[in-house]
């Protein structure tokens, strides 16, 4: 029956990613692969207050269909949240989304025709990568260092494709390298988007979970000509299990985006956003987000250490200053796909990095997570990791 599916259905299979973590779910497996938060974080019992309050007070409008743009009590608290990040915006700015990777697929809706060229970070994020390439999408990927995407690569790129729609940029602690885009870097992109006359989605789901270094104002900070289309959630601040992401942009923009949600799921889920808005109302997000960096920047630190003390001396890797991951290059020639497999060998696993690279494979890369496992099993999973790599280097 394949070929009873839409053209488009050719580009969208279950990611390979997908299928790794789910061996990697095996109770015995310390896994780095997943990006889950630390579920242990997430606020239970405040939220079943939050909970009762709604259905008390508010019990019917909570359960009932609800407008597209979102519920405004919780637009207010995320323009809020903007301002102290460094964006000043109004509730015509935002739009509620079920999830920021909802955001990512309207935004491919919305601006992406058959062959059009998008410019990313090399490597990024693989489920945009799927999206993006579900509307038939060409990438040109720019390079980075430790600073983030390179500007003169980026300005080459742009001068050669001309028509590109947008800049996909995830400025603060990347996914998949845990990257930071430096400040000069952030004025400069905005300033050659306005010359090449380019849209930028900044895609900034950690940017609140910084637990080291100085604040860095987002892109869209810089942005005085309305082209920037900044996309955020409460996934890596609350629970990624409410599905509440937003996205901020000039209201020319968003009334767009409301028509094509509105065709997508009508409004998302009222129940969820009223819980929220009330969880923010009755507790303080402020400091629950002190707790998850708190939890995070050990988690991060012993993993790093880990790394300079088990694993081999010729690999390079990234220093995060907040959210979820490390990036680990290894030595050109060895194909980190195999060293998944002889990991998961020793009961621990990581992603192998190339489908994090859109346009084909850069093999010599891995990604780890440090979100979801306490410290004494990052040490543990380590040390077996650490194995694994001096046996494999030194063949
Ligand atoms: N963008 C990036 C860069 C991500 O890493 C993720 C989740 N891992 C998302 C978007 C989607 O997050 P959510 O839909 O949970 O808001």
């Amino acid at each position: 029956m394949e070929h009873k599916f839409a053209e488009r259905a050719r580009f969208v299979t279950s990611s390979e990613t997908r299928e790794i973590l789910k061996v990697t779910e095996r109770p015995e497996v310390i896994s780095f692969a997943g990006g889950l938060p630390a579920p242990e974080l997430f606020p239970v019992d405040p939220l079943k207050d939050a909970c009762s309050a709604v259905l008390n007070e508010e019990g019917a409008a909570a359960l009932q269909y609800s407008t597209t743009e979102g519920y405004i009590p919780l637009r207010e608290a995320i323009c809020q949240r903007m301002k102290m990040a460094g964006i000043d915006s109004s509730l015509e700015n935002v739009l509620i989304t079920s999830g920021s990777q909802q955001a990512i697929d309207l935004t491919g809706r919305l601006f992406i025709n058959e062959g059009d060229t998008i410019i990313c970070e090399s490597p990024t994020y693989l489920a945009a990568i799927n999206v993006f390439k579900s509307y038939k999408a060409q990438f040109i990927e720019v390079a980075m260092d430790d600073d983030g995407m390179l500007m003169e690569e980026l300005e080459k790129r742009l001068q050669e494709h001309p028509n590109a729609k947008f800049i996909y940029t995830i400025p603060d602690f990347q996914n998949p390298t845990g990257r930071t885009l430096k400040l000069e870097r952030r004025k400069r992109m905005i300033e050659l988007a306005n010359q090449y006359d380019v849209l930028i989605v900044e895609d900034n789901p950690y940017g609140a979970v910084r637990f080291a270094g100085k604040e860095l104002p987002p892109v869209k900070h810089y942005d005085t000509e309305g082209r920037v289309i900044y996309l955020s959630t409460f996934s890596k601040i609350f629970t990624p299990g409410l599905r509440l992401g937003w996205i901020c942009a000039h209201p020319f923009f968003i009334d767009k985006y409301v028509a094509f949600k509105q065709t997508a799921d009508l409004h998302t889920d009222s129940f969820a956003q009223r819980i929220t808005a009330k969880y923010m109302e009755l507790y303080d997000i402020e400091e629950h987000i002190h707790k998850i960096k708190a939890v995070y920047k050990e988690r991060c630190t012993a993993m790093l250490s880990c790394i300079e003390e088990f694993f081999p001396n010729n690999i390079s890797y990234s220093k995060p200053e907040g959210g979820l991951f490390i990036w680990v290059e290894l030595p050109k020639g060895i194909d980190s796909a195999h060293i998944f497999t002889e990991c998961l060998k020793n009961n621990v696993a990581c992603v192998p990095g190339a489908p994090f690279f859109p346009n084909g494979t850069q093999t010599n890369t891995l990604r780890l997570n440090y979100s979801n496992m306490p410290k004494e099993k990052i040490i543990e999973g380590m040390k077996r990791m650490g194995e694994v790599l001096h046996r494999e280097l030194a063949n």
